[in-house]
C-alpha cells in the first residue's frame, strides 16, 4: 500500500481548533501522524488514539443525524413514521453500541473503530452523574427528533434519492473535501439535494446556535459553487436547530463568499506561520514547544488530548 501523505488541510473546525489552542493543531495533525503504524511511538500511538475520541454533543448530534436519514428514507419509500420509530430503529441501537465500546474501553484494540468518549476517559472533568447526563441526552434527542418529523419532515416530500448528492464521510475512507486556490478543504454537510437548477444543503444542529455556524455554512455553500458548478445565486442553505424547532434559510452574496475565502486565507496564513519556512506543500511543523498552550486553562478540561499536556499544565 502507497504510504499516506501528510497533506496541509483546512476545515472550519481545524480553525477553530487551531484559534483555541495552537498545540491542539499540533497533536491532531501532526504529532498523531503515524500513530496507528505497529513501529508508532508512544507519542504517536497516543496522540492518534486521542484524536479519535468524541464526546455525548457529537454522539448525540451523529444519533439525530442517522435518525433523521432514516426518518427520509422511511419518508421516501410511502411510510409514515413517528418520533418513537425514529428514536428506537436508528438512534437507540447506535447510542447504545458506543456506550457500549466506549465503557468497556473496547477502543483500546482499535481506536479509529470503537467508540472512546470524553466523559469515560475523563471521569474526573465530568461533574454530572452519568445516569443524568444520559437522560438528558434521551430528553433532547426526542426532543430533536418530535421536532423534525412535525416541522422538518414534511419539507423533503417529494425529494427523491436520485435527486441526493452524496456526501463522503469518515466511514467511507477520506470525508468529504474540494480544492480552494490549491488547498484542501474539508467540507462535510449533512444532507443536499437539488431540485430544479436550484442545490439546497441542510445541516441539522441538536445544540443551541453558535456563531461558527454561519461559517460553516458559507463554506458549504463555497464548496458546493467549487464542487459542483453552482451558480451563487441557486445556492440555498438551511441551519435546522432541532432542538427549537427553528430554521435559518439563507442564499448567499457575493460578498459572504469574499467573507469566507477571506477567513480560509486569513487562518491558513496564520497556520502557515507553525511549519517549516512557512511552507504549507511540504507541511513539515515546527516543533511541539513552538506551538503555545491554551491560555484559558478551561479549555484543556474540555480537551481531548489533555492527556498528553497534563505533565505541562501542573495540577489545575
Ligand atoms: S490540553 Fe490544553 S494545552 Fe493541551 S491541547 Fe488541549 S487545550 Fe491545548
Amino acid at each position: 500500500m502507497a504510504e499516506l501523505i501528510n497533506t496541509f488541510s483546512w476545515s472550519v473546525s481545524a480553525s477553530r481548533d487551531f484559534d483555541e489552542c495552537r498545540r491542539k493543531r499540533y497533536l491532531a495533525r501532526y504529532a498523531m501522524w503515524n500513530g496507528w503504524k505497529d513501529q508508532a511511538t508512544d507519542i504517536q500511538r497516543a496522540a492518534y488514539r486521542l484524536s479519535k475520541m468524541e464526546n455525548r454533543f457529537i454522539l448525540q448530534g451523529n444519533a439525530v443525524e442517522m435518525a433523521v436519514i432514516w426518518a427520509i428514507r422511511q419518508q421516501q419509500e410511502g411510510k409514515a413514521v413517528t418520533m418513537d420509530q425514529a428514536y428506537a430503529v436508528a438512534a437507540r441501537p447506535f447510542l447504545n453500541q458506543c456506550w457500549k465500546e466506549s465503557s468497556k474501553k473496547m477502543w483500546k484494540s482499535n481506536p479509529k473503530k470503537f467508540c472512546c468518549l470524553q466523559e469515560h476517559y475523563y471521569p474526573e472533568h465530568n461533574t454530572q452523574p452519568e445516569s443524568e447526563m444520559t437522560a438528558r441526552m434521551i430528553d433532547e434527542i426526542k426532543q430533536c427528533l418530535s421536532n423534525f418529523i412535525q416541522e422538518g419532515l414534511p419539507r423533503f416530500k417529494g425529494i427523491e434519492e436520485a435527486q441526493e448528492v452524496k456526501i463522503a464521510t469518515v466511514d467511507s475512507g477520506d470525508p468529504e473535501s474540494f480544492q480552494f486556490e490549491g488547498l484542501k478543504i474539508y467540507a462535510i454537510p449533512d444532507y443536499v439535494y437539488k431540485k430544479d437548477d436550484q442545490i439546497h444543503i441542510h445541516d441539522w444542529k441538536s445544540g443551541n446556535p453558535r456563531p461558527f455556524h454561519n461559517d460553516q455554512m458559507a463554506l458549504y455553500s463555497l464548496w458546493a459553487n467549487v464542487k459542483h458548478n453552482a451558480p451563487v445565486g441557486n445556492i440555498h442553505v438551511h441551519l435546522e436547530y432541532l432542538l427549537s424547532g427553528t430554521v435559518q434559510s439563507a442564499v448567499l452574496t457575493k460578498n459572504e463568499f469574499q467573507k469566507i475565502s477571506r477567513l480560509i486565507r486569513c487562518s491558513v496564513a496564520e497556520m502557515a506561520e507553525y511549519l517549516v519556512d512557512g511552507d504549507i506543500r511540504k507541511n513539515k511543523p515546527l516543533p511541539q514547544e513552538d506551538w503555545e498552550m491554551a491560555a484559558d486553562i478551561y479549555a484543556c478540561k474540555r480537551c481531548k488530548f489533555f492527556e498528553l499536556c497534563k505533565p505541562e499544565l501542573g495540577n489545575i
